[in-house]
């Protein structure tokens, strides 16, 4: 695995990056001790279907939980974590706390599948089929609870290696999916031959497309297209009973967005569900 490529492709040497060097190698250093000293923490943001408001599964969200500094977002971290190989202890750490997590929410009685993200640098490994197999063996999850959310942008860099990976993947009966779908500039040849279940469509889709004439075009396109392949699709970044409403009406089978919930720390899940929709109750 080399950095650069996890990006573009392209090795260019790029004078700002340079310059953010130093304060990079601060916030890897930093992780290493925030993964060892457990500051990662996860939060859950539901994935409810359009029409019954019902709880379908959660996608967690990492956050960290910063001695000094607070609370920080993914985007005050996982772009540098990106560049290197700090990422496949992230990607470990996360899923192993999402899989601990799903056993837990299971033992209070819901069975609840969950997504995690997985950036270009934790899926270009070959080790990674591997080692989610390890993870869920050892938490004793069944590879359909596990949804991992992947980019366009990653696909491409390498689509026969990573190919393989996802197949591997795939014979877990871990399901996949394309996050941020519709903002990578790409060929859609590998919607023919990656074994995907899922696309996300970018929020920026989303947010306006009840007064929006390109937007909902955009989004009705995409629908077909996920329809004539059989994949299911996930409308991001709902806000308002409005864009909700005509996702419903549109046929997008399943919703995340603020209007329904920010995301939120696991003790909160099950609260937040039991009183605003139900919960699928597992064995
Ligand atoms: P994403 O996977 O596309 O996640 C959706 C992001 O949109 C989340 O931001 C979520 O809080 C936010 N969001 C959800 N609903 C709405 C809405 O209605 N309106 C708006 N404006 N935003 C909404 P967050 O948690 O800050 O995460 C940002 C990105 O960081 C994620 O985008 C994902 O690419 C990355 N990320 C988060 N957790 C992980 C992780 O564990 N591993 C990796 N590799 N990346 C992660
Ligand atoms: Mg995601
Ligand atoms: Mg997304
Ligand atoms: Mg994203």
């Amino acid at each position: 695995y080399t950095a650069k490529r996890s990006r573009s492709g392209t090795a260019i040497y790029d004078a700002e990056t340079d310059s953010h060097r130093s304060e990079q190698l601060g916030v890897i250093g930093e992780l290493n001790r925030a993964i060892a000293e457990d500051e990662l923490v996860l939060h859950y943001q539901p994935k409810v279907a359009t029409g019954t408001g019902e709880l379908v599964g959660v996608e967690a969200l990492v956050r960290w939980q910063h001695p000094d500094r607070g609370l920080l977002p993914p985007s005050e971290f996982i772009p540098q974590a990106e560049d290197d190989e700090i990422i496949v202890a992230l990607t470990d750490a996360v899923l192993e706390m999402a899989l601990v997590q799903h056993r837990s929410w299971r033992e209070a009685g819901a069975e609840l599948p969950v997504a995690v993200n997985i950036a270009a640098g934790g899926l270009y490994d070959n080790a990674f089929p591997d080692r989610v197999a390890a993870a869920l063996a050892r938490h004793a999850v069944p590879g359909a609870m596990l949804t991992l959310e992947i980019t366009e942008t990653s696909i491409i860099s390498d689509p026969a290696e990573v190919q393989a990976i996802l197949d591997r993947l795939r014979d877990l009966g871990v399901k996949l999916s394309i996050d941020d779908f519709g903002t990578g500039y790409s060929s859609m040849a590998y919607l023919q031959t990656m074994p995907l279940t899922e696309l996300k469509i970018d929020r920026r889709f989303i947010r306006s497309v009840h007064e929006s004439a390109s937007d909902e075009a955009i989004v009705r396109a995409i629908l077909q297209l996920a329809a004539a392949l059989n994949l299911k699709v996930v409308a991001e970044g709902v806000e308002s009973a409005a864009a909700l409403a005509v996702l419903e009406t549109m046929g997008c089978s399943y919703a995340q967005g603020y209007h329904m919930s920010r995301p939120m720390p696991a003790d909160e899940v099950l609260p937040w569900a039991a009183g605003r929709i139900r919960v699928p109750v597992g064995s």
